[in-house]
């Protein structure tokens, strides 16, 4: 499984969910990627110390003799490897400019890593460019996460037209794994209409697992930690666990 985690909105939990989604998976005993296609590296960050990170996913997409092998780095966590991200990628698009594989690039040096990790989280950054296709176009798997917000559905029609787009031609297996509601607060009804008005958009698309607002979650990438190890007891640790059960059933 490959699961690219993306909303072109930025702040709505993508980055936390991608960590402890890959951080639950190999808590669970599975070999996990965690792939970080954002510039502003927040996953990098969350696990890594960036002056240990010489070479990034930017260095294998863009130069042919770099393997994704070569820029991997084991977390201190087992069963966790990250293919960090630096400020490099941003230079991506210009760089690939012309090139007739642009949006291959990612899938074909993923295809030779998929034996040794079965499974890969893509974090994606806050735009449809060409990263976000080069994610989806590697991906079997598609996660949304929302933020419970006023304006939570504005711009999902336009992720949902990419993802049509990428299922026409370049990769017709890819599929729709969920919707994720996150920074969701019980206490308001506002809260509450925002999710209904999300279920009656995405149906039975919109995971059960809903991801409240924490502070824990917020907290535990300053200390290098997902939120298994920082804070085992809390309410996003439970949260993200049960997370990752529903998506292991529907694949
Ligand atoms: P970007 O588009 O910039 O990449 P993103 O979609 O990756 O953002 P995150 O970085 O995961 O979003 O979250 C945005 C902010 O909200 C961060 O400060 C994060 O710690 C916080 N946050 C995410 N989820 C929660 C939550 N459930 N409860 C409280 N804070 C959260
Ligand atoms: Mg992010």
């Amino acid at each position: 499984m490959i699961v690219a985690i993306a909303n072109q909105k930025g702040g709505v939990g993508k980055t936390t969910t991608a960590i402890n989604l890959a951080a639950a998976l190999a808590l669970r005993g599975k070999r996990t990627l965690l792939i970080d296609l954002d510039p502003q590296a927040n996953s990098t960050m969350s696990f890594l110390d960036m002056a240990t990170v010489s070479r990034s996913v930017y260095d294998a997409i863009a130069e042919p003799a770099v393997a994704l092998s070569d820029v991997i780095i084991q977390s201190p966590f087992e069963n966790l490897a990250i293919a960090p991200s630096r400020i490099a990628l941003a230079k991506l698009e210009a760089k690939l400019v012309g090139e007739m594989d642009a949006h291959f690039r990612l899938k074909d040096k993923l295809e030779s890593l998929l034996a040794e990790y079965p499974n890969v989280v893509i974090d994606c950054p806050p735009a449809l460019g060409l990263l976000t296709v080069n994610a989806l176009v590697a991906a079997t798997h598609l996660l949304i996460p929302i933020q419970s917000s006023y304006f939570a559905l504005e711009g999902t029609d336009d992720l949902l037209e990419t993802f049509e787009k990428v299922r026409q031609r370049p990769n017709p297996a890819l599929k729709l794994l969920g919707v994720l509601i996150t920074m969701h607060d019980r206490r308001t009804a506002l809260a509450r209409d925002i999710r209904a008005q999300i279920q009656k958009v995405f149906g039975t698309s919109v995971f059960n697992t809903v991801i409240t607002k924490s502070i824990r979650l917020e907290e535990s990438p300053a200390y290098k930690e997902s939120i298994f190890t920082f804070a085992p007891d809390s309410s996003g640790a439970a949260e993200y666990y049960r997370l990752c059960e529903e998506v292991i059933d529907r694949v």
